[in-house]
């Protein structure tokens, strides 16, 4: 195990009826705070009422920025840091998604910097602080509720980046299932597939001998697989919901499960190009890119394959070779993606060649991508292909 040093200062208030606390939780702020949401969702479910009056029992006075975009878009955060300005905004209150929790973090970070937002994202300034930040998370999918990442997408520049900053956690996040019963079917199960890759993200791993964190990753993939299809069969089944809630957030909340280990990361920086042209949802192009990403590295360790293979499929090693282990393991991965919905292909989204070049190329703008086995700009090119 490599050394480490780990520290996550995000609240959770998880359970239903959490949202009751609004109010006591966003006092120690300020009265002055920036209401982000995305496109309608929290007005149909009642939400959106529900915290105007928790709000309003304290006096707040309450600025809205409404119509974040799933992938959200520069132009919604900069609009974000416009408000945050001019109303003197003390508290950045994002209730949606995992999209409209990362643009209220880029909104709180660029609300304090005097250049462009998009230098977090293009690596040319370090957040050194931002507006404090609360959620209330309405889906569970990208963890952003107990992280400091944000995506942003640049549409004039068709780009999708990320930034990361300890300044950038949320100061506290209400997590109640129940808010998450509305999500509609194909949502839940981008969400699944999203919190699944940011294990394997940290599972495929290069660092021997991280027994817990082994362990950790394949308990939260299992959990993740035991409830995903009973969500999708009752919407509204409690138990099932929190299940996926916390896998969400325990699978990426700075790294927890997979402290003192090398983590990858090379999928999701090819999903993000793929998204930051063709507007997909994030989960969707993981289930496309993922296997075909473990199928193109998977002889650089295999007996973390063979490993996953058995312990998180429980597929039997019989008289099986690694190499066909290790196979019938990624297939397994395939075959529950396929079965619970998600998309195998590009050609789903009638995504041809036309800019597999492009996306190559930005993949690796600021070097080669992933740790598992480093990938160039041919290596990504060719999981391109292989996702067609
Ligand atoms: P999302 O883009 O936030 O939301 C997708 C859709 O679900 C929206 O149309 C939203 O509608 C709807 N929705 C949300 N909650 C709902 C509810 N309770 N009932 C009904 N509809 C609901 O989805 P996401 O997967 O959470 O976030 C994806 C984004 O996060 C991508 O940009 C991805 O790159 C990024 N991401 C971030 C991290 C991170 O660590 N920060 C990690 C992975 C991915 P409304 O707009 O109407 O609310
Ligand atoms: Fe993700």
């Amino acid at each position: 195990m490599n050394s480490f040093t780990f520290q996550n200062p995000t609240k959770i208030v998880f359970g239903s009826g959490t949202v009751s606390q609004l109010g006591k939780l966003t006092e120690a702020y300020g009265k002055s705070i920036l209401l982000v949401y995305g496109s309608g969702s929290i007005k149909k479910t009642g939400l959106y009422d529900e915290v105007m009056a928790q709000l309003k029992s304290i006096d707040a006075k309450v600025v809205e920025l409404s119509g974040i975009e799933p992938n959200p878009r520069l132009t919604s955060v900069n609009r974000g840091i416009e408000l945050c300005r001019s109303e003197k905004v003390d508290l950045v209150l994002a209730v949606g998604g995992g999209s409209v929790l990362d643009a209220a973090k880029a909104i709180a970070a660029g609300a304090l910097y005097d250049g462009d937002v998009w230098d977090f994202m293009m690596q040319k300034a370090v957040i050194r602080d931002a507006l404090p930040i609360g959620t209330i998370l309405t889906l569970s999918a990208t963890g952003s509720e107990m992280n400091g990442n944000a995506v942003i997408s640049n549409w004039e520049t068709k780009q999708k980046r990320a930034f990361g900053s300890i300044h950038a956690y949320p100061r506290f996040s209400i997590l109640d299932p129940t808010l998450t019963f509305s999500v509609p079917r194909d949502q839940t199960v981008n969400g699944v597939v999203d919190i699944m890759s940011h294990v394997f993200e940290q599972y495929f791993t290069l660092t021997p001998n991280a027994p817990l964190q082994e362990r950790l990753c394949e308990s939260i993939l299992l959990t993740v697989i035991e409830n995903a299809e009973i969500a999708m069969e009752n919407p509204q089944n409690y138990e099932a919901r929190a299940n996926l809630m916390l896998c969400g957030t325990l699978a990426l909340n700075g790294g927890l499960i997979s402290v003192g280990t090398q983590n990858d990361w090379a999928s999701h920086g090819i999903e993000h190009e793929i998204s930051a042209i063709y507007d997909i949802p994030h989960g969707a192009g993981l289930s496309i890119v993922f296997p075909n990403w473990m199928k193109y590295v998977y002889q650089e360790r295999i007996d973390r394959f063979t490993q996953y293979a058995e312990r998180v499929w429980g597929i039997e090693r019989g008289n099986k070779t690694d190499e066909e282990l290790a196979l019938a393991g990624i297939e397994a991965t395939r075959a529950f993606f396929t079965r619970i919905g998600a998309p195998a292909t590009l050609a789903y989204y009638n995504i041809g060649r036309d800019n597999l070049d492009t996306m190559a190329k930005e993949a690796v703008l600021f070097g080669p991508l992933g740790n598992f086995k480093k990938l160039n700009e041919a290596d990504v090119r060719q999981i391109l292909e292989l996702s067609l």
